[in-house]
């Protein structure tokens, strides 16, 4: 695509080892290894070359005030330096320096979104990021804080009126969802396993927004087994949703456990359907003259999966 990065590369990636200290420890779904796996097959591909590699930063207490409250960034800061315990009802143990490393996942997207608003990138990737279900209050599905949330706040203060977020996990974005339906800044579009079958049971097709933003959010639902056929037929949905508002910046949660052989879900794309969500995010983009996407990894729990969904990504953002 036509302008380039100071460096003359388009597309920033963050790689660090840093994003694996979050992570629930070996055996758990969400293990820190999930970061090892994107990297091999990121190198395997010679994409090291072709972009450029971003240092993360950690989120300061006032960027995560942003999105979350007081009382759960206590509650989140007091589980991490004892180390035991659940942040919610299951699914998210505490560990030692969980806040630090939840911090840190925020940091990595601001710190993407930084070189996009700087003009040092145009689009950029964060692996271990999308955590989508954490919501202002609570953690929720692996997720101790939202840092597509937070990245939005920050885009708002920041003087945008309009940011779009495009969810292709296979879960439903609740915690983004939630947290923004009434907000006539936030465009909003998810495809994912209706939640009948899957956690979290949310995001019916009725679910369009309510208040200034009644209509903004787009919601599709797709039976368990839908496969890259069937996201083609209901896609254009969500670029010709995108395409009516002319969003400023374009986040993409790219979850990786839509594919075919995720363990905990039903859905059945192959790495295609995420590269081409890309791909096409980064035409609208660039269409609406600013070119701006940030690609969050999100879920995936099958590791190959993971690695071939998040490189086609990266390699259709390039
Ligand atoms: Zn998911």
């Amino acid at each position: 695509m036509a302008t380039r990065g100071e460096d003359g590369r388009n597309v920033a990636v963050i790689v660090s080892d840093r994003l694996a200290r979050y992570g629930f420890g070996d055996g758990h779904p969400f293990g820190p290894d999930r970061l090892a796996a994107f990297v091999r097959e990121f190198s395997a591909r010679g994409l090291e070359g072709r972009v450029q590699l971003l240092e993360p930063r950690t989120a300061s207490d006032a960027e995560l005030r942003s999105f979350h409250s007081t009382d759960y960034l206590d509650f989140v800061r007091e589980r991490s330096e004892s180390g035991t315990g659940l942040l919610d009802a299951g699914d998210t143990p505490a560990f030692k320096g969980v806040y630090e490393a939840a911090a840190g996942v925020v940091g990595a997207t601001l710190a993407a979104k930084d070189a996009i608003m700087a003009g040092e990138c145009r689009r950029a990737f964060v692996p271990i990021a999308g955590l989508h279900h954490a919501a202002r209050n609570r953690a929720a599905g692996f997720c101790v804080f939202n840092d597509c949330g937070v990245a939005i706040e920050q885009l708002k203060l920041a003087g945008l009126k309009r940011v779009a977020y495009v969810d292709i996990d296979a879960h439903h974005g609740d915690g983004v969802f939630y947290a923004f339906e009434d907000d006539a800044a936030v465009v909003f579009a998810d495809l994912h396993e209706d939640g009948r079958y899957l956690y979290p049971g949310t995001g019916s097709a009725g679910e369009t927004g309510r208040g200034a933003a009644v209509g903004m959010k787009l919601n599709v639902p797709l039976p368990p087994g839908a496969d890259d056929e069937v996201f083609a037929t209901v896609w254009p949905r969500v670029t010709a949703h995108l395409a009516k508002f002319s969003p400023e910046f374009v986040i993409l949660q790219c979850g990786a456990d839509s594919l075919e052989g995720d363990p905990i879900t039903h859905l059945r794309f192959s790495p295609r359907t995420h590269g081409r969500a890309a791909r096409e995010l980064a035409q609208l983009a660039e269409a609406l003259g600013h070119g701006r996407v940030l690609a969050l990894g999100g879920g995936g729990y099958n590791r190959a999966n993971l690695a071939n969904a998040w490189t086609a990504v990266v390699e259709n953002l390039l």
